[in-house]
């Protein structure tokens, strides 16, 4: 899910709100980080994989030097207040 303007903005009004600044990766110190214009799903590892898995929204900053990845939840910045918390998608299975 392509992220909107708004959402972009409410994301960076949220980080603003809880995490103090000096914002430092914790592997190469730097401070400049990238917010992906997505939302990405994070699936639980359950094989096998043609079952029912749960996934969990997230938001990932990237680390502009080294490429070090936070994962926020979807749910908790507040973009996708509507979906569930873990949000269930059946993988279909390709053996006929
Ligand atoms: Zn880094």
């Amino acid at each position: 899910m392509e992220l909107s303007e708004e959402q972009r903005a409410k994301i960076l009004e949220w980080f603003d709100s809880k995490w103090p600044i000096p914002n430092i990766c914790p592997v190469c110190n730097s401070e400049q980080w990238g917010i992906l214009d997505r939302v990405f799903r994070f699936p639980e590892f359950n094989p096998p994989i043609h079952r029912l898995e749960m996934n969990v929204p997230v938001i990932l900053l990237v680390c502009q030097i080294c490429g070090y990845i936070l994962f926020f939840s979807a749910e908790a910045v507040g973009i996708i207040e509507e979906m569930l918390p873990h949000e269930q998608v059946k993988i279909e299975s390709n053996k006929g």
